[in-house]
């Protein structure tokens, strides 16, 4: 039977090896189960440490523990026959872990626990938000995917309700800050509640059985292209088709079946979709990080043991050096800046919007000391939140080299009196020794020295019309130019104004004259066209506890004259101030224009009284309305020179080239001349 196979022993070896085999990998199964099962119970473990952290006030991380640890475990790898590299890989995640866990779990205890999470990303499945998204919640149970095409719908599924959070890229080490992504802070009402920094590894993935020399074409996001644009700029005659998200420019490719065709993907998106990976690693840079933030509809508490940092987004003021005194604020508190990035405003394209992202808690006193300096020197201040951040180490203080230090001013002293938090007003509250706020108006300044006369017709009636009452106002000196576009009547029968056609011609009267326009927004809705021509925004006395319509002014760059509410106390209108500042916008002119009282003789009362009390009471300029408080042509003259004889930082007058003709408000109205000699008797105060 010499050499033939004796064909029934073959099988039985066969089957031996096989059983033999499967024994094996049963052995690896169980180990690896025991693995997860130790994994598992060290989580428990590592939560049971958070909460003992946090009940005992211990500070959270302990860099030189986990160092300790490290080391240990490196010195216990040759006992196991293990080589050290793999030892310190493992146990960099498993602390990893440890600490999100731990972030979570204090996280979680302040702000309550959920089981399942709704998480809307720009992409699909297998993206790297996707990835990030994962990251940024290690202890959920559940979580959901909303996928949207564009960031601004991301975005748009948290105000809905339609998601938790949104997780979006914000800046990458190879291509920079996602200026969209910045826009889109300013823009909307959310705040950022985490971040998650990912290593993004860039790869070209196609059908199964393509080549890289048989591509025509690759499909990849505008971020993935950019970052991978050395390794693209070394493919001959190979077209880039700009797409939507990584992910999803994977699945067509995979719809497509083309060899032709491949796209910048991840590992992750090529294993999802069938995919093969052409060429791994290709960015240009091999440490190619992506930082995500979480934004969700309300802030969230960051636990004083967490490290967290702060965003902030902010324009200073005109005057020089501004910024520098912002920067200096931090310095005295020996607060870490750890991002500065600017972007140019919507409204104003040369007046830039800081971003700043510093190490700290919003709920730490040092932060809430620097911030108050902060805002003195900002025309917009808004805090984008306080988030948990994983990678932040204890920072070395800076050693004292005097001739080295950027020292615009003394650092301010400590606020002497109530900090921030006691104050009812803890934006438009006024501290001993602190001083007024000059509100810039494109160069006009209200609030210092000088009276700033503003003047116009009640509504703007015509073209012509407008343009004369400019003519006059810039004549006489007047600074500003007002006029109502959307009049709040109190009859709906009465002339409701011109709306935006109206708005177009102040626009072209103030730009004809150069007078910056005053005019008032009176629906939520309207706020964003109105800011994009107006200079100042104002609120009426009808709208001045309209909280959802001072909210909307206050996330605009634009200054806001706010009218008292004809029955409101001086304590309610600094609180309406108060939605203003808290929105971000720092610019808020306070007007006393006459409030309701018994007396029937003049159409309002002005309570000259508030003038003083409120500049004791606030750093903000008040200013006055002398022509609704009288109601009265006759009177609006000796109610003006009350107003600036108590210390009024400026008027807003009515006037008209023909008052018996106007539309509204006519009998109080000033012709254009009552208005030169009325600016003739200010002269000395006018300049
Ligand atoms: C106005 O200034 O046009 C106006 C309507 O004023 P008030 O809101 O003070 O009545
Ligand atoms: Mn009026």
């Amino acid at each position: 039977m010499q050499g033939i196979i004796d064909s029934t022993d073959q099988p039985e070896t066969n089957n031996q090896d096989q059983s033999q085999l499967d024994d094996l990998r049963g052995d690896v199964d169980r180990i690896d189960d025991g693995i997860l099962d130790l994994l598992s119970k060290r989580r428990d473990v590592a939560r049971k440490i958070a909460a003992e952290k946090q009940r005992a006030e211990r500070p959270f991380r302990d860099d030189s523990r986990e160092e300790a640890l490290l080391i240990e475990r490196l010195a216990s790898a040759g006992k196991y026959q293990l080589d050290a590299d793999l030892v310190s890989r493992v146990w960099e995640q498993i602390m990893a872990d440890s600490l999100r866990v731990q972030f979570d779990y204090i996280q979680d205890s302040v702000n309550g626990r959920k089981d399942a999470v709704i998480i809307a990303i720009q992409g699909v499945e297998g993206s790297n938000s996707h990835q990030a998204a994962i990251e940024l919640t290690p202890n959920m149970n559940e979580r959901e995917l909303v996928p949207c095409t564009r960031f601004g719908d991301a975005i748009t599924a948290v105000k809905d309700g339609r998601a938790n959070v949104a997780v979006l890229p914000i800046e990458n080490t190879t291509s920079g800050a996602i200026a969209e992504v910045y826009d889109l802070l300013l823009d909307s009402k959310v705040s950022i509640v985490g971040e998650v920094k990912l290593l993004v590894n860039h790869c070209v993935v196609g059908v199964p059985g393509a080549s890289l020399a048989d591509l025509k074409s690759i499909h990849g996001h505008p971020q993935a292209v950019a970052q991978c644009s050395n390794f693209l700029a070394g493919l001959d005659d190979v077209e880039v088709v700009y797409a939507s998200d990584t992910a999803l420019s994977a699945r067509r490719i995979a719809e497509m079946a083309n060899h032709s065709v491949a796209a910048l993907a991840n590992e992750d998106a090529a294993r999802l979709y069938g995919l093969e990976v052409l060429a791994s690693g290709i960015n240009n840079r091999k440490s190619n990080y992506t930082r995500f933030v979480a934004v969700a509809a309300e802030p969230a508490t960051v636990d004083p043991q967490v490290p967290s940092k702060t965003s902030l987004v902010l324009s200073v003021s005109n005057e020089a050096g501004s910024l520098a005194e912002v920067l200096n604020a931090f310095r005295a508190e020996d607060i870490p800046l750890v991002k500065l990035e600017s972007r140019p405003t919507v409204d104003d394209a040369w007046q830039e919007m800081f971003y700043m992202d510093f190490e700290g808690n919003i709920g730490d006193q040092r932060v809430q000391r620097v911030l108050e300096i902060v805002r003195r020197h900002t025309m917009y201040l808004r805090v984008l939140g306080s988030y948990p951040s994983r990678d932040l180490r204890p920072h070395r203080r800076p050693s004292p080299q005097p001739e080295r230090v950027l020292r615009v001013s003394e650092p301010s002293p400590q606020p002497a009196v109530k900090t921030a938090s006691d104050s009812p007003y803890r934006l438009a509250g006024r501290r001993e020794s602190q001083p007024e706020t000059v509100v810039d108006v494109n160069g006009v300044l209200i609030g210092g020295p000088d009276l700033v006369m503003i003047a116009g017709p009640c509504a703007v009636e015509s073209i012509d019309q407008v343009m004369k009452t400019a003519k006059a106002v810039k004549e006489s000196g007047g600074k500003m130019l007002r006029g109502g576009c959307f009049k709040p009547r109190t009859s709906p029968y009465s002339f409701q104004g011109l709306g935006w056609e109206g708005l177009d011609m102040l626009a072209e009267a103030g730009r004809v004259y150069g007078l910056p326009i005053v005019t008032e927004v009176t629906a939520p809705e309207h706020v964003e066209r109105m800011a994009e021509k107006a200079d100042v925004l104002q609120i009426g006395t009808r709208n001045m506890q309209n909280f959802a319509l001072l909210s909307e002014v206050g996330r605009t760059n634009r200054p806001v004259l706010l009218k008292r509410g004809m029955s409101a106390s001086i304590d309610e209108f600094l609180q309406a101030a108060e939605y203003v500042l808290a929105g971000g916008n720092q610019r808020v002119i306070l007007c006393e224009r006459g409030i309701r009282t018994f007396e029937t003789s003049s159409r309002n009362t002005l309570d000259v009284t508030a003038i003083p009390v409120l500049r004791r009471r606030t750093h903000l300029p008040v200013i006055v309305d002398p022509s609704h408080a009288a109601g009265d042509r006759d009177l609006v003259v000796p109610l003006a020179m009350a107003g600036v004889a108590i210390g009024a930082h400026g008027l807003i007058v009515e006037i008209h080239p023909d008052p018996a003709t106007a539309l509204s408000d006519g009998p109080q109205s000033l012709t254009l001349e009552d208005f030169d000699a009325l600016m003739q008797t200010l002269s000395d105060r006018v300049h």
